[in-house]
Order: C-alpha cells, then sequence, then structure tokens
C-alpha cells in the first residue's frame, strides 16, 4: 500500500503542493523560491512590528537609525544637487554641424556627397519659402542669396 502524502493549496500562489512530513499542520505555502521568499519577508515584518510595539528599547534604537539614514539621504541629495548647480557651464553647440548631423541621420548616409546635395536641396526648399514669406512682408530679404 502506498504512503499517502498530504497535499494542500498554496496560499501565496494557489498551486498545489505535498506538504512536508514533519511540517503538516501548520505549512501554508509551498516551497517554490518566490514563495518562500513572500513568506520569510512576511514573516520578518510581522516580528518587527511586534518587536517594535512591545520592546521599548528596540523601538528606540530603530528610529534612531531611521533618523540617521533620513538625514544622511537628505545630505546626500543636497550634496548632489549643488554639485549639479555649481558645476561647469555648458559646452555650446556648434549649430551648423548639428544641422549636418541631423541631415545626415535623416537620410540614412554618411556619404558628404549625398549630404551635401540633400543640403543643397534643403537650401533651395528653404529659399523658395523665404519668398514666399517675404511676399508678407515679415521675412527678411532674400535677394542677397
Ligand atoms: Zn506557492
Amino acid at each position: 500500500m502506498a504512503i499517502r502524502r498530504a497535499t494542500a493549496l498554496c496560499e501565496q500562489c494557489g498551486t498545489k503542493y505535498v506538504k512536508c512530513r514533519f511540517n503538516t499542520l501548520h505549512q501554508r505555502y509551498c516551497t517554490r523560491k518566490n514563495c518562500m521568499i513572500k513568506r520569510r519577508q512576511e514573516r520578518q515584518r510581522q516580528y518587527y512590528r511586534r518587536t517594535y510595539r512591545n520592546d521599548k528599547q528596540f523601538a528606540d534604537a530603530e528610529r534612531e537609525r531611521c533618523k540617521n539614514n533620513i538625514r544622511k539621504r537628505r545630505e546626500y541629495l543636497r550634496k548632489s544637487n549643488d554639485e549639479k548647480l555649481s558645476g561647469s557651464p555648458p559646452i555650446p553647440i556648434n549649430i551648423d554641424l548639428l544641422a549636418t548631423g541631423l541631415l545626415s541621420q535623416w537620410i540614412d548616409s554618411k556619404d558628404p556627397m549625398e549630404v551635401e546635395q540633400a543640403a543643397r536641396q534643403l537650401e533651395t526648399r528653404g529659399r523658395q519659402l523665404a519668398v514666399t514669406v517675404v511676399c508678407t512682408g515679415s521675412a527678411p530679404d532674400v535677394k542677397d542669396f
């Protein structure tokens, strides 16, 4: 006759598991890693809350520890903010190079000839638009181009 082992549904993940034969009355969770971690965290939280409530010395020590950590975190943030504000001024970006890079990425080419050709086309297009704007009287004169 085969020995029938007690089974149950895990309260954490809901899967069926075989209970440990030495702990059939109290086991409520399966032995998967995540379930064991969750259960351990819950047990530690319960211990912490209970001890914090009942042990005045522990509560004082914890309060002091948290206060110190909060103070350290604020100091660190204040320091890093100060460094950000007092850092060297940003290096200016060359707009010509930026435009060339953008155009190169836009047409997906690193060939200087192709980039230049695309730039000429866009320049022509811009000139046409500028002429249109000049007709309304609000853009600069483009005769020199
Ligand atoms: Zn489980």
